[in-house]
């Protein structure tokens, strides 16, 4: 691996300072009203970058509380569409405009590349948001043609107050998934951000606000999953849930909301997605499509490309190549140009992707680059390859979320489709090959909620996402994603004259 190791060690001081550490409560920042703070730390060197108020029990009370009243009393449901739209495009062209300090706090509490952040992360943000004022006025019903002398239709109305918790591996994108639909459809909002990255939701939020967002619309609660998180989930008055995370505490949501008030739960959660390099693939190609599938976001990517499955007659020129692009990976502070990846989310992520690493180690895969940590501050990690990985391995079946390829050899399509479904996962999964006919087989054999053909994480504002089986319930994103912000009224008048 390529490091700049001074820039690890004196790490780049931003030139920014961050004004907004409260909580955001009926468009006002306010202290949390325990007046309890916690810090949010720099995964470069795990110092403070700020207090921020810790939103508990009592906060999501009262921001639930803003959020029923704006919904209950408008005017933000009963805005005509256009003007909700208006304020969305608004908001949006703020993001534009405020791109790079958005970019700075992504990549400052979180630890990406900066080049990333502001050319990758923030501009999507953006674009999404437009995507979803576009929608805000072209979601309509139907007229039904029952059998009677009936006149029906359907009304789609917002679902009320949406609760949403979103991760830390992309903060700005979850915010947005979860704010542009919602939003679009007339819904008030109380989101909880991750208590690894706060700071950037809270500024987006403002901007928001800035564009004409009615009080009470958007309120956003930092804090603790098993406090602020629990208690958004199994709050009475909040009617639908909106989570993206871990499977396991995907699980504890779906358990909140069914003994509070049975609220709808959407869930985006965890992946093990197979990457399957085929005979025919040009495998210098390849080689870069499964390392960037795989080390994107320092790994920390909930479809990451995470079993590389490659066919025996490519295998060996494909693990050479792979090690050699692993090596050539450009580690160093995020906010130098040029770096490929940055530090890891926090010193527990850290710790267990080593962990992980162990345990491929100690169960005889080969270590064929990295495997370690990088210097003594933050939180690097070298880009590790393994081959000779067996499917039954821990590295090979469980998410590592980190910076850790796993390669495994393959000699039949069904043999690698019946490997590559043997997942509690369903996320997602990439397809290498030159041949149609086996694109159009893998494509639907395979058990997951999006596959990529010879391209990989390709995330347009357009196209759903989400998982099958332990990879969570409801797609987010395109004209999908409306639908788990709607409910649908039938409304049936009988016809006076049947016979017009
Ligand atoms: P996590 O489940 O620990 O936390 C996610 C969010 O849930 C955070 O805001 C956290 O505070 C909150 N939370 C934690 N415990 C809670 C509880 N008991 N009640 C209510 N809320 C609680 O996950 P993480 O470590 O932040 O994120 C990494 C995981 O997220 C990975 O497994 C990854 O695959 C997954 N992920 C999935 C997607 C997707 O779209 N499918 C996207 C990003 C991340």
């Amino acid at each position: 691996y390529s490091t700049n190791a001074s820039s690890i060690e004196e790490p780049i001081k931003p030139t920014f300072h961050v004004d907004h550490t409260q909580l955001l409560i009926d468009g006002k920042f306010v202290d949390s009203a325990s007046g309890k703070t916690f810090p949010t730390l720099d995964p470069r060197n795990g110092q403070v970058i700020a207090h921020v108020s810790e939103g508990q029990h009592e906060d999501v009370d009262r921001a639930v509380a803003a959020a029923r009243k704006a919904f209950d009393h408008g005017p933000w449901p009963k805005m005509t569409a256009y003007e909700r739209q208006r304020i969305l495009l608004r908001a949006a062209d703020l993001l534009e405009k405020h791109n790079n300090e958005l970019a700075t706090l992504e990549t400052w509490d979180n630890g990406k590349p900066y080049e990333q952040a502001a050319e990758i992360e923030v501009p999507m943000l953006t674009r999404l948001i437009r995507y979803y004022a576009g929608w805000a006025d072209k979601i309509h019903g139907l007229t039904v043609p029952a059998d009677g002398p009936h006149q029906v239709h359907t009304l789609h109305e917002p679902i009320g107050v949406a609760g949403q918790i979103i991760p830390w591996n992309f903060p700005l994108l979850m915010f947005g998934w979860k704010v542009g639909p919602a939003l679009a459809c007339g819904n008030t909002i109380v989101l909880k951000t991750s208590e690894q990255t706060p700071l950037s939701a809270l500024y987006a939020a403002k901007l928001f606000h800035e564009a004409g967002l009615p009080p009470g619309v958007l309120n956003i609660v930092s804090g603790f999953g098993p406090i602020a998180g629990a208690a958004l989930a199994s709050h009475m008055d909040v009617d639908k849930i909106a989570f993206t995370g871990s499977t396991a505490t995907g699980k504890i949501i779906l358990e909140l909301a069914a003994k509070s008030n049975l609220k709808a739960a959407t869930l985006e959660l965890g992946g093990k997605s197979p990457f399957i390099v085929c005979e025919d693939a040009d495998v210098d190609q390849a080689v870069e499509l499964a390392h960037f599938a795989l080390f994107f976001n320092q790994g920390q990517c909930c479809c990451a490309g995470s079993r590389t499955f490659v066919h025996e007659s490519v295998y060996d020129e494909f693990v050479e190549k792979a090690k050699a692009r692993a090596l050539k990976r450009v580690v160093g502070d995020p906010f130098k140009s040029g770096v490929e990846q940055g530090p890891q989310i926090d010193s527990k992520q850290f710790e267990k992707i080593l962990k992980y690493i162990n345990s491929g180690v100690e169960n005889g895969a080969t270590l064929e680059a990295g495997g370690e940590k990088i210097g003594n501050k933050g939180f690097y990690i070298q880009p590790t390859v393994f081959s000779n990985v067996q499917d039954e391995m821990l590295i090979a079946k469980d998410e590592i979320f980190g910076p850790v390829q796993t390669i495994l050899k393959f000699k039949e399509i069904d043999e690698v489709i019946r490997r590559a479904n043997n997942s509690r996962f369903g996320l997602a999964a990439g397809i290498f090959t030159k041949s149609i006919d086996t694109a159009n087989t893998l494509t639907r054999a395979l058990r997951v909620g999006s596959v990529w053909v010879n391209c990989y994480d390709v995330f347009d504002a357009t196209i759903p996402f989400g998982g099958y089986k332990m990879s969570g319930q409801g797609r987010e994103k395109g004209e999908y994603s409306l639908k788990n912000y709607l409910q649908v009224k039938a409304v049936v008048t009988p016809l006076k004259n049947p016979a017009w």
